[in-house]
């Protein structure tokens, strides 16, 4: 990598922390994790810059800020599992992966997950599970999650998925329609489910969750 690249990237880091990203885990994964792989080839100038780029399929990687703040919310520990539901470039999915035991990750455009993959395996990133399936009622079989991140908007949350957590885990999804307000939620699973905490963090804009029929 080229030392401009390692400066773009300092300032990157510099910047998140001025917003209010405090985690010296979560910045020192983003850190050490070459934005510009997991974006097509003629963006990768814009690498380290704080926004969202498309990557193909009317799919976009999130903005840095985004990424460093869903990960900072959900309170990660280094024994947790966690399940993402929108792989999409597979760049949250390696920022996680570098905190935690495992992330189990299902994306419903084959040909992403393909490209996520090799980014995986060029980091000798293998605590990393795949699948290409809708992912909007979980992934039942690898149950329970300690955490559950959603990074395509829906309009509310299946039951089905907070059964997926572990008393105390965490979920944090974008809530809201594609073309009006979406507001990114944190959920606090509690042992008395109707006592279950939910947080708004702020306004996001995320592509939206689409269902296979
Ligand atoms: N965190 C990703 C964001 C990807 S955009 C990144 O930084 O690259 C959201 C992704 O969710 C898209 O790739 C989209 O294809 C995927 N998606 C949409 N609906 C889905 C569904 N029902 N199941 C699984 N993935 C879905």
């Amino acid at each position: 990598m080229t030392n401009i690249k390692e400066e773009e990237k300092a300032n990157l880091i510099m910047s998140l922390r001025s917003m209010g990203i405090i985690s010296h885990d979560v910045l020192s994964a983003l850190e050490s994790t070459p934005r510009e792989i997991f974006i097509p080839k003629h963006l990768s100038h814009y690498a380290y810059e704080n926004r969202a780029l498309p990557i193909g399929f009317n799919q976009t990687i999130s903005q840095p800020y985004i990424v460093a703040l869903m990960t900072e919310k959900l309170s990660l520990n280094s024994n947790d599992i966690v399940l993402e539901i929108g792989t999409g470039s597979g760049y949250q999915t390696a920022i996680i992966s570098k905190l935690v035991r495992k992330v189990y990750t299902i994306e419903r455009i084959n040909p992403l997950l393909v490209e996520a993959k090799s980014c995986f395996k060029k980091l000798k990133l293998t605590n990393i599970v795949t699948k290409t399936d809708d992912g909007f009622t979980g992934w039942l079989n690898m149950s329970p999650f300690d955490k559950i991140i959603i990074t395509c908007s829906l309009s509310s949350v299946h039951e089905d998925l907070l059964f997926q957590l572990k008393v105390g885990g965490k979920c944090i999804a974008p809530i809201g329609n594609n073309s009006g307000k979406q507001i990114l939620k944190c959920i606090t699973i509690s042992n008395k489910r109707e006592k279950d905490n939910w947080e708004d963090i702020c306004e996001v804009k995320f592509v939206p969750l689409i269902r296979n029929n």
